[in-house]
This record gives C-alpha cells, structure tokens and sequence, in this order.
C-alpha cells in the first residue's frame, strides 16, 4: 500500500511572535512565551488528516496505536473525526534514562490488540530525532503488521538524526521545545488547548 503523502504547511514562528505574549492567556504568561498554534488551527488540521487517513484505510484491516502519553489530545480529536469502524490501543514507550546508549527504547505498556496480518498507523505527538518512531515501527513490524505508516501531530525535520520521514503530518514546526495538546514539559502543560513555546528559563529551571 504506497501512503498518500498528506500536505504538511511549513510553520514558521516570525521573530514577533516569539516576542508578542499578548495571545497568551493570563494563567499562562508565566511559563509560555507564545502560542506557536492556535486549538481553531489545530482542528482544523486534524480534520484534514482524519479525511486523508481515512480515504487511504477505509476498508481495510486497519488499526491505530499510538504512544501514550503525548497523543492523548490528538488522538482522541483524530478517531472522532473517523467515520468508518477502526480500533485503536495504546503503547508505552520510554527511553532508558541514565544510560549512555540514547537510543535505546523500553516498552513500559506492551499492546493489547492482536495487530498480526492488519495495517497499522502509529501515532505520535512529535517527531524529532526519529529514534523513537524508527524503534516502534520495527517492533511493529516484528509483531506480523501487514503494513506501518507514521502520523505525526508535529514534525521538527532540525531535530533528525539519520532519515525518517513520517507518512501524516499535522504541522512542520521550527526546532524550539513546544508544549500543550498532550505534549509536555516535567509532565505538565497536557492540557493547554494550543501547542505553545515553553519559555527557556522554565525548562532551563528544572534541569
Ligand atoms: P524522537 O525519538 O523523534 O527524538 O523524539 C520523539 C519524542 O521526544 C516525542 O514523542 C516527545 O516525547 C519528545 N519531544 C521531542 N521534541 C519535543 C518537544 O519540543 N516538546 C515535547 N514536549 N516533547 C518533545
Ligand atoms: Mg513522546
């Protein structure tokens, strides 16, 4: 099954906008520096990407897994706007902390769906190095997947290491640490309704 290459706008955050805090909801000021997208944005693209998805899987076996616990957000608002039967499950995945090897991935919650023989769409939040999602498809593969394709609510290219490049894409976004829409920061930030540029000194703060 060849992917239909979803269109990914390039997003890029002019200098002004960085600076201007003015978007950003009082309760937030402190910690975020800008709202990099906007939530009326963000439906709208996934939407977009639910449609093409759904074109390219409508009537076969097709299976969603996504890696907890970024795509929570995203996730949920994607099936929603799938209007054909699927199933979907859940994947811990961690990188081991501590050791030299950064590429090394630990399955913290193994899956519950039986995915031999179906095609399967993984779904992350943020695609960055590439390991993480490299990884997973292989495990994937391992596992009897009839196909895997990769679908990415961001994808930051500056951040690759090695080619990778995933199938759906919500936004192409420049290389600075975002948060919000399931993504976060020291577990915190999930729940912000946009994706937002964490401002250094918070991140800077807790290392
Ligand atoms: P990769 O394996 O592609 O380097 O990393 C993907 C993972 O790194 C994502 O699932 C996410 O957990 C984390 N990550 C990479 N960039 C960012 C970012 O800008 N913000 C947040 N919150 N997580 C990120
Ligand atoms: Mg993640």
């Amino acid at each position: 099954m060849k992917p239909k290459k979803s269109i990914a706008p390039p997003l890029s955050v002019p200098p002004h906008i960085i600076k201007s805090r003015a978007a950003v909801p009082a309760a937030h000021r402190l910690d975020i520096e800008a709202i990099l997208i906007p939530p009326s944005r963000i439906q709208r693209r996934v939407s977009e990407l639910a449609h093409i998805i759904s074109a390219d899987y409508r009537g076969k076996e097709f299976v969603i897994i996504a890696l907890l616990n970024g795509t929570v957000m995203f996730l949920a608002d994607l099936v929603r706007r799938m209007e054909f039967p699927l199933q979907f499950d859940l994947m811990g995945v961690s990188s081991y902390r501590g050791g030299t090897s950064s590429g090394d991935l630990e399955f913290t919650r193994p899956l519950k769906l039986d995915i031999r023989g179906r095609h399967v769409l993984l779904v992350d939040d943020i695609l960055d190095t590439g390991k993480t999602l490299r990884a997973v498809s292989a495990e994937l593969a391992s596992l009897g997947a009839a196909s895997v394709r990769t679908c990415v609510l961001l994808d930051k290219p500056a951040g690759r290491v090695g080619e990778f490049t995933a199938d759906y894409v919500g936004f192409v976004v420049p290389h600075l640490f975002v948060v919000g829409y399931g993504l976060d920061h020291d577990e915190k930030y999930r729940n912000l309704p946009f994706v937002g540029v964490l401002k250094e000194e918070v991140y800077q703060a807790v290392r």
